[in-house]
């Protein structure tokens, strides 16, 4: 069942570690068909990202049981469920230890929208979440539901711990995965040199429209 999505799902888990956001089996992605909201589609626990493969994927329904696959499933798959349970709208869930990122995370340091690039993206700052214990297993979704809430926000720094990214699709996760971690290491660099400042709310909202209404080839 769920074949393209199996396919969509490994090709985004191995577009993390092309992207250099994870070290040996570290990171998952998992994604949600819309159209099949009962199931979820995720990598499997400590499998290599070199040998994985669509059929490496597994099949779990919304409480977790796995219903294809010949692995378990992601020991984080509690953590995503507690996420697409609450948000009906998300297609796809990211989850890195990045280490940019997760620097700021480490800080409890939300991401301010200090450059162009994330007013452009994002529209808006990227939250730090609580601390998320990992017993009780809902914990770190919990935490992350609480800091989502409704807002349409394209990933989240968990506190003491990494970052998770969402979207309607794994691939459009796994981009803000890749952007939030460019972000970050850009962001990292200037507080070498000083003090970062954030960009007035006006300028970010301008940047925001400008890239989104105006940059690209619409169809
Ligand atoms: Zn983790």
């Amino acid at each position: 069942m769920l074949e393209q999505l199996k396919k969509e799902v490994c090709r985004m888990n191995i577009a993390l570690k092309e992207n250099g956001l994870v070290t040996m089996t570290s990171g998952n992605v998992s994604g949600r068909d819309l159209k099949c909201p009962g199931y979820i589609v995720i990598k499997p626990s400590g499998v290599v990202y070199d040998v994985m493969s669509p059929k490496d994927m597994v099949v779990v329904d919304m409480k977790g049981r796995v219903v294809e696959g010949r692995y378990k499933p992601s020991v984080d798959t509690i953590s995503h469920l507690v996420v697409y349970r609450a948000r009906k709208d998300l297609g796809g869930i990211v989850h890195t230890h990045s280490n940019f990122a997760t620097s700021f995370a480490l800080l409890g340091k939300p991401l301010a929208v200090c450059m162009t690039a994330q007013a452009d993206e994002f529209g808006g700052m990227i939250p730090v979440t609580r601390y998320a214990s990992p017993l009780p297993f809902e914990d770190v979704g919990n935490a992350i539901v609480e800091t989502l809430g409704r807002k349409e926000l394209p990933g989240v720094l968990l506190k003491k711990h990494g970052v998770f990214t969402f979207g309607p699709s794994p691939a459009a996760a796994v981009k803000a995965a890749v952007m939030i971690e460019d972000i970050a290491k850009t962001c990292w660099l200037a507080m070498q040199n000083g003090k970062l400042k954030a960009l007035p709310d006006k300028e970010v909202k301008k940047w925001f429209y400008r890239y989104h209404e105006i940059y690209g080839q619409k169809r």
